[in-house]
């Protein structure tokens, strides 16, 4: 019996892993503008980092991760997430003694969550991800959220909406926490088990529960906004106004709530209104964590972020039919004829490379024929084609596929000559 990929994750294969490095690329094009600069932490982390900041009472501590033992029997995970160790070591490295303030950091890398695999959903998937650490400024929230809506544009995304909402400040929150109880409590029984754990540990996270979204307590429930000190309203207002001043659209949704325990004020999503997208439309969640630094051992220095996934990326572009920029790269196929000719292929697919082209040849031995089909298979541009005849003479007969015309060349002379070429066009 052969052995199978494991459940929840996929193999990106070529023609799809282009999709992945155009994304990537655009991604990091952008982060460059917004001055932020690339961070990479491990793979697996202490459990404890985990269960510190993304929060005991959460789906992700409580039931998804992958947690085991190494040979020092110390508690590992393999991260499922990336702002608990980008915190790290923004601690770990001291990172708050840097002059300037915050610190703008991307990521991307897999991540792992043992959850229910569905379209969209994976096990392994691959975030991206920025944070700015160490500033409180509304300015920087607007930021990082004209960052990601950035990188959706440029990739050609319309049908996307982005939602904002308030989570407020210590007080703010548990002002609504105390609201939250006494409007579930005297009908938790009708709820899940999850959501009645939840009532005394975290009751925010029930008007996130995806079992009990249509119980009528969830629609009347107080919103956040309400309990909102003037702090916190001001912030947000802020916040807001930037939003506005640069013309980002948004939508506040006071019933937005992040699933990580670590989140204060600005808390935001950005969603996808394609039609067929599937039943999760969430594209990128991101939002404020000023206590999580000091959590995690440092001093108080106030962050915010975001993640998206390469996956509900695509398949976006994809409900959205935009169409992939993928250059296949095949610059010119060297076709040979004789024992002779195949021999020399080797060094004119070398001198080809060296001079910076993609050059391909036969490696089964085939006919001309068979070669020819090869070379128009994987799109050459240019194919060269090397008799014994031409050999003889230090020529090649080169065949521009796209204009149907074809050169007699010299050899030496043959790079120049697709320079010229590839030029003109
Ligand atoms: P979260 O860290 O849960 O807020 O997720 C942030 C973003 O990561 C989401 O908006 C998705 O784009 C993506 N994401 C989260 N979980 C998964 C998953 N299991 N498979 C694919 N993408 C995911």
């Amino acid at each position: 019996m052969s052995v199978k990929i494991p459940r929840g994750t996929q193999d990106i294969l070529p023609g799809q892993s282009e999709k992945w490095q155009y994304i990537e690329k655009i991604a990091k094009d952008i982060c460059r503008r917004y001055h932020y600069k690339e961070i990479r932490t491990p793979i697996f982390e202490h459990t404890e980092l985990f269960k510190r900041s993304v929060g005991d009472t959460t789906d992700i501590v409580q039931k998804e991760m992958y947690t085991f033992e190494d040979r020092g029997e110390r508690s590992l995970t393999l991260r499922p997430e990336g702002t608990a160790a980008v915190v790290r070591s923004f601690v770990e490295n001291k990172m708050f003694g840097i002059p300037d303030q915050p610190v703008k950091l991307f990521y991307t890398g897999p991540m792992f969550r043992y959850e229910r695999p569905q379209s969209g959903r994976y096990r392994q998937f691959v975030q991206f991800g920025v944070e700015a650490i160490g500033s409180e400024d509304p300015a920087i929230d607007a930021e990082v959220i004209a960052l990601v809506m950035d990188i959706y544009k440029t990739a050609g995304l319309k049908k996307i909406k982005l939602v904002i909402n308030s989570l407020g400040d210590a007080e703010s929150r548990s002002a609504h926490r105390e609201a939250l109880i006494n409007h579930f409590e005297p009908r938790i029984e009708e709820f899940c088990s999850d959501c009645q754990m939840r009532l005394k540990q975290n009751p925010l996270r029930i008007l996130d529960c995806k079992k009990d979204r249509e119980h009528e307590l969830m629609a009347s429930a107080p919103s956040i906004l309400e309990y909102l000190n003037e702090v916190s309203k001001s912030y947000f207002a802020k916040v807001t106004a930037y939003l506005d001043l640069i013309g980002i659209g948004y939508t506040i949704d006071p019933k937005l709530v992040r699933g990580l325990d670590y989140y204060n004020h600005t808390a935001f999503e950005i969603m996808s209104e394609a039609e067929g997208f599937g039943a999760i439309t969430t594209l990128c969640g991101g939002g404020r964590y000023n206590g999580l630094v000091q959590d995690l051992g440092g001093p108080e220095s106030p962050g915010i972020g975001f993640a998206f996934s390469i996956e509900r990326f695509i398949a976006a572009m994809e409900a959205e039919k935009i169409e992939w920029p993928v250059d296949n790269g095949l610059d010119c196929f060297v076709v040979a004829l004789g024992d002779n000719a195949k021999d020399r292929s080797v060094s004119i697919v070398h001198e080809l490379r060296t001079a910076g082209f993609s050059a391909e040849r036969d490696y089964q031995d085939r006919k001309m024929k068979a070669q020819l089909k090869a070379s128009d298979r994987q799109n050459a541009r240019f194919t060269a084609i090397l008799g014994e005849d031409e050999l003889a003479e230090n020529k090649i007969t080169v065949k521009d596929m796209a204009q149907s015309t074809q050169d007699e060349v010299q050899l030496n002379d043959l790079v120049q000559y697709l320079k010229t070429k590839m030029e003109a066009k």
